[in-house]
């Protein structure tokens, strides 16, 4: 069935003791047994399985294409239950633009257990196999990456971890489902901070894994019940409604992010726009390859100094100056003192991000409102 039918439908069967249309909220903590341990299912305890949960999961994997999906209690916690598959001494490769947080997962606890990590540019395909060493277990891909918003070839990169027998894990947050599938792509591992698009509407924190290898899928299941890192069932339910328009909802991201990008181009007070849309963007053609559209995020740059640009961020009515993204409203943000000001300003600065750089969430909103107060954002 197509993607929009899965969105509705996938994970979901009435209630067969009313015919209730939704999942239910199955708030319990434990199953009654007939005999000791005789289990309905395996429904013995919630932290192991939770019905909702399962129907979101089974939700989820549809959505990414594949056979087994896993709910955690935020996407750092879904981050670290699969880093929990390593051991001391294996190597990991991450890219050297990702998620702020996840930087601070692997430098500031996971090195304390000795798993090694390489910081590299995965969007060249040479860097990513010079570091692939006999020990690497990993290689960790965001694309399009936060904030600057550069596309990796996931095909490529997954063809040559393959070779040197490592696995390929993929933050798929930024491009939701809708718009990249890493497992079609031969990817083996897809993480979502579901707090973004597939929430959708900024009130739920929580995190997912998904993939297709049944041997991973049981070690995460064993993981996802020994560690612990679950979401309870009302979350489960509140996703399990979003997920319903994540289809909808990218649409009207894309296009809206489409018109963003064009109108802050041609602004006198702009000086560059980081939007993979752009055919000027240097992972335009590959971007268009492997994703059904450009999503809603987007970067740019203004004429002036910093403070130009932080003091726009704190001028916008429509736009709310908040971290995140992916709710239906719109957001601004400046991530050198916000959501990337846990990396190191040299590491920053290597990495291409600039100290001026501004980040916008483009929610479903009209799309006039939005220019109209970006304008005069820009220009008051
Ligand atoms: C927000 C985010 C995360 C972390 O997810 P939480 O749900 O906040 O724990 C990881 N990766 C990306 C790309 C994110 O945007």
């Amino acid at each position: 069935m197509k993607f929009g039918t899965r969105a509705v439908h996938a994970g979901q069967t009435p209630d067969p003791t009313t015919g209730a249309i939704m999942t239910p909220i199955y708030c319990t903590s434990t199953y009654v047994q007939e005999y000791p341990a005789v289990v309905k299912d395996g429904y013995d305890y919630s932290r192991g399985k939770n019905p909702t949960r399962t129907a979101l999961q089974d939700n989820l994997a549809s959505l990414e294409g594949g056979k087994h999906g896993f709910a955690f209690a935020s996407g750092l916690a879904a981050i670290t239950t699969l880093l929990q598959t390593l051991s001391p001494g294996d190597h990991v490769i991450c890219g050297n633009d990702l998620y702020g947080g996840s930087f601070r997962l692997f430098r500031r606890v996971m090195e304390k257990f000795g798993v090694r990590f390489t910081v590299i540019d995965t969007t060249e395909l040479a860097h990513v196999e010079a570091a692939l060493e006999e020990t690497t277990r990993l290689v960790w891909v965001e694309t399009p990456t936060n904030p600057l918003l550069r596309i990796t070839d996931l095909a490529a990169v997954a063809a040559a971890a393959h070779a040197r027998g490592a696995l390929v894990g993929v933050d798929n947050t930024f491009a939701s489902p809708f718009l990249q599938q890493p497992l079609a792509l031969g990817c083996d591992i897809v993480m979502h901070s579901v707090t973004k698009y597939l929430g959708g509407h900024s009130d739920v924190i929580m995190g997912a894994l998904v993939c297709n290898e049944d041997a991973l899928a049981e070690e995460l299941a064993f993981l996802q019940m020994a560690v612990g890192a679950i979401p309870g069932p009302m979350d489960c339910f509140l996703v399990l409604r979003s997920t319903k328009t994540l289809h909808l909802r990218m649409e009207r991201h894309c296009e809206n992010a489409r018109a963003v990008a064009a109108f802050l181009s041609d602004h006198p007070r702009v000086d560059r726009v980081l939007y993979p849309g752009l055919p000027e963007h240097p992972g335009h053609e590959l971007a268009a390859r492997q994703m059904r559209d450009f999503g809603g995020m987007l970067s740019f740059v203004m004429k002036g100094s910093v403070e130009d640009g932080m003091a726009a961020c704190a001028r916008t009515r429509v736009f709310s100056l908040a971290e995140s993204l992916g709710g239906v409203e719109s957001l601004i943000e400046h991530p050198p003192s916000m959501t990337h000001a846990s990396i190191p300003a040299e590491q920053r600065r290597a990495s291409g991000l600039d100290d001026g750089l501004i980040r916008l969430s483009v929610g479903v909103e009209h799309i006039d409102d939005l220019l109209a107060d970006l304008d005069q954002a820009l220009t008051a």
